[in-house]
């Protein structure tokens, strides 16, 4: 670990060279199967061969103009996005938290032209939103608020999942709440799944209230559920919707989508972003949904994510060190009874697989939505002689 870096982090000494789909290699030429993909981003795999063109052509064109003028994938991007979500208009980011502050800056926009003085937005226990002071004050945990001093305290907590406690809220508030906003999966929290039913249902309250339902469709967006978008699963369709991740498979780009009014809110001069929208993510992101439409990618990840599903419950349930296995697609989460320190080291070391642990015991898998069955059951395989050392 650099002492030149500030220490965010807490980095494995694995440095890798190289990707290709599924795989990467470290520096000494050891493979490795990549069953986090960067944290949900790298979803097409590693050097498509249709990315990796698309980014040197457009490379040599043009990289960035701004703004200031019109960009053509920037509006082709926003037709396909807006199409596939069923959302009216998109804004450009270069990354989660900032497709979040857009949302939340929607909200107070809504709030404001309701004449709402001091406008409050209902998020989850346990939210991950982003480390922006606007998004992390959005956030739950401690942990990545500890120091920061008073964060805006325009924000309503109840708990995930539980709509008794939202329409408390709401009976109590109601009159200053302007947006709700959630993961439709909980991600960081490691991969919480809310009540069959609770989104429709506070899709239905927040249209009885005229307030802005808001998914941050960060993580569990662009396939890794095994629909475009996590939501449609409960065919529901939000007011504001945020995405970024898997969109530019590694190229920088975020995305907020609004509809309806939310979708006439901002005016020229009320927002802006100086790369925000630039010709290569927009393309690059352009690319990753021709890819993830062509090879079939929605279907692989519900069909693979079902197996996975399957075999970690027909292998690991019952398990002295497993407590729950839950997921959707590809967003997998093995809750253990106790805190596993060394597992993702181990896991790299002896079975050179990639997975992550959050929150201290819930293993974390979100493979690339390329993955094929050989590879899921190498997953399962290794994770259970991981369990199973004394
Ligand atoms: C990763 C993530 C974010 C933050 O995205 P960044 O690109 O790191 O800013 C926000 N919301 C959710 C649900 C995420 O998973």
């Amino acid at each position: 670990m650099s002492a030149a870096l500030m220490s965010t982090y807490q980095p494995l000494s694995l440095n890798f060279s190289k990707g290709l789909g599924t795989r990467l290699w470290d520096q000494a030429g050891r493979e490795y199967l990549d069953a986090i993909a960067g944290v949900a981003v790298t979803g097409v795999g590693h050097s498509h061969p249709r990315l990796v063109s698309a980014i040197s052509e457009q490379a040599g064109l043009l990289l960035h103009t701004s703004n200031l003028y019109s960009i053509d994938w920037q509006q082709r991007l926003a037709g396909r996005l807006t199409a596939l979500a069923g959302m009216d208009r998109a804004f450009f980011n270069n990354s989660g938290a900032e497709a979040n502050e857009t949302a939340l800056k929607l909200a107070r926009l809504h709030g404001w032209y309701k004449g709402i003085e001091q406008p409050l937005v209902v998020v989850m226990e346990n939210a991950f939103h982003g480390r922006t002071l606007g998004t992390l004050s959005a956030s739950d945990g401690p942990a990545v608020r500890l120091g920061y001093g008073q964060l805006p305290g325009d924000f309503l907590k109840v708990p995930f999942g539980d709509l008794a406690a939202l329409e408390q809220a709401a009976s109590r508030h109601g009159a200053r709440i302007c947006a709700v906003l959630l993961e439709p999966i909980q991600g960081e929290s490691g991969i919480q799944l809310a009540p069959a039913g609770y989104l429709k249902a506070l899709r239905e309250l927040c249209s009885r209230r005229n307030w802005l339902l808001m998914l941050d469709e960060i993580q569990s967006g662009i396939g890794r559920t095994g629909r475009w978008f996590a939501c449609q699963h409960e065919d529901v369709v939000p007011d504001v919707m945020t995405l970024a991740k898997g969109l530019g498979n590694g190229i920088p780009i975020g995305a907020c989508l609004a509809r309806g009014k939310a979708a006439q809110l901002f005016t020229p001069g009320s927002h802006g972003s100086t790369f925000g929208g630039n010709p290569l993510a927009c393309r690059v992101a352009c690319t990753v949904l021709e890819i993830i439409e062509e090879q079939g990618l929605l279907a692989n990840a519900e069909r693979q994510g079902a197996l996975l599903l399957k075999l970690l419950r027909e292998e690991l349930s019952g398990h002295p060190q497993v407590l729950e296995i839950r997921g959707l697609g590809l967003m997998i989460g093995l809750e253990l009874r106790h805190p596993a320190p060394d597992l993702v080291q181990a896991a790299a070391r002896d079975h050179g697989l990639l997975i992550n642990v959050t929150r201290g015991k819930t293993i974390r898998l979100l493979p690339p939505l390329v993955i094929d069955e050989d590879e899921v059951r190498t997953i399962v395989q290794a994770l259970r002689q991981l369990l199973d050392r004394p």
